[in-house]
């Protein structure tokens, strides 16, 4: 098998995969709607939340825009707190459908700062929401939600979150961190294909929703909780990808989310490590690196495409490189949802061949 050690998609347990094939079913029917309700509530449990809880079928990407549809008027101002890639494409789809944006960016590879939030909304009173990205994928940087989230909350602005690769793995209670609308993607921590977007409301995330008047058809909340209700969603979702996720939640609930999230500790300290060990430093800023993706300094020499290539082909290992301008830069390894350190450890051995092949000439 391949050691497909990337952000997202993630490799699937076999079980899962075997629920995968299963004839369709009729999704208006009973046996549908009680898979729905049950894959609901466990839903709830791994978000932390007694709040709602709805699946929308596309990619990571549709969710965001889902979020942003269903919370914002055109012309709402909202402040984007962004450290890369993923938190530019949330304020770009808010400024797509007529938000008025008001960037915060940090340095990539830096976590954002809870005194700067809290600066941008002193100075801007009618901010309506915030932006952010919990774990910031193209860096791999988990920002201190919590801080931020108790910012956002003194000056009483709405909380939009992109949880997309770190929901289920790194822990964000959304109630207790009152977060109004928290997005996630079923091919990150879950262990299952892509294909699924699972989106929590706050009652403040619902109030917004019945008063948000971008326009949407397809990504609505509301008719997604109505059709909930029913044991159905709006329109035909990916009837396989839930049988799969439904297998998926019972074995995260076996396990226990606190195991899980250790278990993301411990493989993220056992990436950070080797690493080093191997001579190379992390793109992270100390203290915010990412217990999902980790991402490394690509020192002078490196040719990073190279080694990526010779990993590949040689060692089956397949990693990621640096997205738009981090390209070149950097080099990411994945390791969320299905991983343990053992997985790990194969990376570390095959890099620890490859680097030098590749150009790295280690100081040590
Ligand atoms: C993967 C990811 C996305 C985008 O998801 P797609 O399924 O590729 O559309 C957005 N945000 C974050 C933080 C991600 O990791």
């Amino acid at each position: 098998m391949e050691h497909l050690r990337i952000p997202g998609p993630t490799p699937c347990p076999e079980e899962i995969l075997q629920a995968m094939t299963k004839q369709m079913i009729n999704h208006r029917g009973e046996e549908f709607g009680q898979i729905l309700n049950e894959v609901t509530a466990k839903l709830k449990i791994l978000f932390q939340t007694k709040g709602d809880v709805v699946i929308l079928t596309g990619s990571g990407t549709g969710g965001l825009e889902a979020v942003i549809v269903n919370s914002l008027s055109p012309g709402d101002k909202v402040l984007s707190v962004s450290v890369g890639v993923f938190g530019e494409r949330f304020a770009a789809i808010a400024e797509q459908f007529g938000a008025e944006v008001i960037p915060l960016c940090f340095e990539w590879g830096k976590a954002a700062d809870a005194d700067a939030v809290r600066q941008a909304l002193q100075a801007e009173p009618k901010i309506k929401a915030v932006l952010v990205t919990h774990n910031e994928t193209s860096t791999g940087v988990t920002n201190d939600l919590a801080s931020i989230s108790s910012v956002v909350k003194e000056f009483d602005k709405l909380l939009l979150v992109d949880a997309i690769s770190s929901m289920s793995s790194i822990n964000l209670p959304v109630d207790d961190w009152h977060c109004d609308v928290t997005v996630t993607g079923s091919q990150k921590g879950w262990m299952v294909p892509p294909g699924l977007v699972m989106v929590s409301l706050s009652q403040e995330g619902w109030q917004a929703q019945a008063k948000a008047k971008m326009p949407r058809f397809y990504w609505d909340f509301a008719k997604a909780k109505s059709y909930l209700e029913k044991g159905q969603t709006p329109w035909t979702p990916a009837i396989s990808t839930i049988f799969g996720l439904s297998v998926s939640l019972e074995m995260m609930l076996r396990e226990g989310l606190a195991n899980i999230i250790a278990r993301h500790a411990r493989v993220g300290q056992a990436a950070r490590d080797g690493v080093k060990s191997l001579g190379l430093s992390l793109f992270a800023e100390e203290g915010y690196a990412s217990n999902t993706v980790t991402a490394i300094a690509a020192p002078d020499g490196l040719d990073t495409k190279k080694m990526l290539r010779i990993l590949r082909e040689e060692h089956r290992v397949v990693l990621s490189g640096g997205q738009q301008r981090l390209a070149d830069k950097i080099f990411r390894i994945g390791h969320l949802g299905w991983v343990n350190e053992g997985d790990i450890e194969a990376v570390i051995s095959a890099l620890k061949v490859v680097l030098p092949q590749a150009g790295f000439r280690s100081a040590r």
